[in-house]
C-alpha cells in the first residue's frame, strides 16, 4: 500500500520571533512511518517541526504551519491508498502575521485567531478518498467522541488515546489506543509507541483489505 502520514505539531506564526504550537513531539507519527516501511509499504511522511530523523526509504516533506501541511497533503493524497492523520494540527492561527516584532506596552495584547483547515475532514470529502485513519486525543467521553468523529470526518477508522494520563500519549514513549471503525473496535494495550504503531499498521491493513473486497 502507499501510505500518507502526517506527524508532529504545527507552528503558527504571530510575528518574526513568536509563534503558537502544541506538545506533540511527532513520535507516534514517526513510529507509524517506520512500522509501515518495515511492513513493506511505500511511505510519504508530512511532518511539522520535530527532532526526529526519518528512516531512509521514506519520502519526507517538512512543513511548519497547518496551511502548509494542508497544501502538502492535498498535493500527495491522490497517490495514497491509506491516509493516517497523526499530526496535532493547530485548530487556529493568528488572523494576521506581523511583519515586525510586536513591542510590549503596559496594556494587554489581544490576538484574533481564525480557524485552520481541517485536513482530515477535507480528505474525507474527496471523491476518491483513501482509507482514512484519524486520531482523537481525548480527556473524557472517549468512545462517544470517537464515534462522532468517525462520522463527522467521514473516516474509516479512529484511534483514540486518553491524553489526561501522563503515562501515555503526548511526550511519552508509551501509548495505548482504542480503535474503532464502522463495524467494530479493538483495544491496543499500553506498549511502546513502536509496538503500538506496528499493531495499528497491521489492523489498518486488515480493514483496508476488507474495504477493498
Ligand atoms: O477534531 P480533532 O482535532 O479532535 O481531530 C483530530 C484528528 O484530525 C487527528 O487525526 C488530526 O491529525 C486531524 N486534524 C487535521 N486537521 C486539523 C485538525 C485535526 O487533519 N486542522
Amino acid at each position: 500500500m502507499k501510505i500518507l502520514i502526517t506527524a508532529g505539531p504545527t507552528v503558527e506564526a504571530i510575528d518574526p520571533v513568536r509563534y503558537f504550537t502544541n506538545k506533540s513531539t511527532g513520535k507516534m507519527g514517526f513510529a507509524l512511518a517506520q512500522a509501515a516501511l518495515d511492513a513493506g509499504h511505500d511511505v510519504i511522511l508530512i511532518t511539522g517541526p520535530v527532532s526526529f530523523e526519518a528512516p531512509p526509504g521514506i519520502k519526507r516533506i517538512d512543513v511548519k504551519s497547518a496551511q502548509e501541511m494542508h497544501q502538502a497533503v492535498m498535493s500527495e493524497v491522490d497517490q495514497a491508498d491509506v491516509f493516517i492523520a497523526a499530526a496535532a494540527v493547530a485548530d487556529y492561527r493568528p488572523k494576521e502575521v506581523l511583519t515586525h516584532k510586536f513591542k510590549k506596552s503596559d496594556g494587554n495584547w489581544h490576538i484574533e485567531m481564525v480557524r485552520n483547515p481541517d485536513i482530515l475532514f477535507e480528505v474525507g470529502q474527496l471523491e476518491n478518498k483513501p482509507f482514512s485513519v484519524g486520531f482523537a486525543a481525548e480527556t473524557e467521553n472517549m468512545m462517544e467522541n470517537a464515534k462522532a468523529k468517525l462520522k463527522r470526518k467521514n473516516c474509516d477508522m479512529i484511534a483514540s488515546n486518553d491524553v489526561s494520563s501522563r503515562e501515555i500519549g503526548f511526550g511519552s514513549a508509551y501509548n495505548a489506543l482504542n480503535v474503532i471503525w464502522p463495524e467494530g473496535q479493538a483495544e491496543i494495550g499500553k506498549a511502546t509507541k513502536e509496538d503500538v504503531a506496528k499493531t495499528l499498521i497491521t489492523l489498518i491493513k486488515e480493514r483496508y483489505a476488507h474495504r477493498s473486497t
